[in-house]
């Protein structure tokens, strides 16, 4: 039998479930090969990266090694390297080191942060995407503290104590939640004072947790208030400086810390592709979750642009990475062993939690079910757990559970 190759670029969630997925379908299938292919030689569990940011975990426990995580998938091959070009006439990606001809592609690169172009964003503020960028923003929060307790110039040593999250979408406020549980531990181990260290969360539109009903949002507003977070909604960032924020309409906030979670766009590597686009640069799929325009290759995960009956995109999260992957391994393993194709299953979502800290947290479960505090953050848990047990990986849910569940809330990594 002639050997078929199915590309997927991109180990993240949904790259991660549709390799397994397919690898699943397609087993016994010896001409079939799957070729996973990522930048990095890990899987970065991103639902994680702000307990990495604010030393709940140790920067190692968010990443998993990919060649031990597909052990037991013996038909996917992991490939570590970067994709440079894609050229789907003539059906072949380029990578730093080689060219790959394919029958099957899966675009499962994700998005990259949008500064919308304003000034200084990128050059003195600090993106949040990736695990690198998640282990910078935690180093620079703990330099920062560690040379303001030795500043003796009072309006310096405020700035370098003030850090600035700009955006009230989930990892924003993921991200603040770590922050509020940290301040304690880390002015006591400083050396400052209480409550010296201030935060302050900006959001250009007038609420928080847009992706949540208005209960959530309000509840997340009261414990940051009862938590002295300064927070500003309807305050656009005009510009960034060295060591300050300028807000449209309003007196700048003096800090060195701005951390950047406003806008997230689909990578720029699909930019040149002769696809359909939506929004931020998204591809518009078809409900098999393969590419408008483009039948052999198929978009999961954070890049798809995919709207239901009543008009509404998919939402990026992890639910979407694994559902979209779920369809487009079924359709790819469909067309490969010549059975019926299916569109996106649940595209229902089940629900939504934010934690807010490892203590507190709040979430709206099948459009019926207010959660809030121990329970949300135990339902919090159960969907890790619930992910490392769709991956089948015994092993890392072991270990999640040992560290999450027995760890001492209240101490947080300081190096
Ligand atoms: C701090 C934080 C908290 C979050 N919290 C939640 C939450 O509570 N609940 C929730 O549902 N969602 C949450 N999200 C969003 C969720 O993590 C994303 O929706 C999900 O990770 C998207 O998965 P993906 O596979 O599409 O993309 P990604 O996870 O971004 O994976 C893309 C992969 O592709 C690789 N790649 C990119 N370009 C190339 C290339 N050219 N060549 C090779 N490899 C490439 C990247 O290195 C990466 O490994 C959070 C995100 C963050 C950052």
């Amino acid at each position: 039998m002639k050997e078929k190759t199915i590309i997927i670029i991109g180990a993240g969630f949904s790259g991660v479930f549709t390799a397994m997925y397919l690898s699943r379908k397609l087993s016994g299938n010896n001409h079939i090969k799957i070729k996973l292919v990522n930048k990095d030689p890990y899987f970065t569990y991103k639902t994680r990266l702000h307990e990495v940011i604010g030393g709940r975990i140790r920067p190692e426990e968010a990443i998993h090694d990919l060649k031990i995580l597909f052990k037991p998938y013996n038909n996917v091959d992991i490939i570590v390297d970067e994709v440079k070009r894609i050229d789907e006439r003539e059906q072949f990606v380029m990578t730093k080191s080689q060219k790959i001809s394919y029958e099957y592609l899966v675009l499962a690169m994700g998005g990259e942060p949008n500064d919308f172009g304003i000034e200084g964003v990128s050059e003195y503020g600090f993106t949040m995407w990736s695990w690198k960028e998640a282990v910078r923003i935690r180093k620079h929060i703990l330099t920062m503290v560690e040379q303001a307790a030795k500043e003796t110039d009072p309006k310096k040593r405020q700035a370098m104590l003030h850090f600035v999250i700009c955006g009230g979408g989930l990892t924003g406020i993921e991200i603040m939640g770590e922050l509020i549980e940290w301040k304690p531990q880390l002015e006591k181990n400083f050396g400052l004072q209480t409550n010296e260290i201030s935060l302050s969360l900006v959001e250009a539109s007038p609420t928080i947790l847009p992706v949540l009903p208005e209960k959530e949002s309000q509840r997340v507003k009261t414990y940051f208030a009862e938590n002295q977070v300064n927070l500003m909604t309807e305050a656009s960032v005009s510009k960034v400086t060295f060591d300050s924020v300028e807000i449209r309409d309003q007196e700048p906030l003096q800090t060195y810390s701005l951390i950047w979670t406003a806008g997230v766009k689909a990578t720029s590597d699909v930019a040149d592709l002769a696809a359909e686009f939506g929004k931020a640069g998204r591809l518009k799929t078809l409900g098999t979750m393969s590419a408008q325009n483009m039948e052999n290759i198929y978009v999961v995960g954070d890049l798809v642009h995919y709207e239901d009956k009543l008009g509404n995109p998919l939402p990026q999260n992890a639910q979407t990475a694994e559902q979209t992957a779920k369809t487009a391994a079924e359709n790819i393993a469909a067309e490969l062993l010549l059975e019926m194709k299916s569109t996106l299953h649940q595209n229902k979502q089940k629900g939504t939690i934010v934690s807010v800290g490892a203590k507190y947290g709040v979430g709206y479960l099948m459009d019926l079910v207010h959660i809030k505090g121990p329970i949300a953050v135990t339902m919090k848990h159960l969907v890790n757990l619930m992910t490392w047990g769709q991956m089948k990986s015994m092993s890392n849910l072991s270990k999640y559970l040992k560290q999450e569940m027995t760890a001492s809330k209240s101490d947080r990594y300081l190096s």
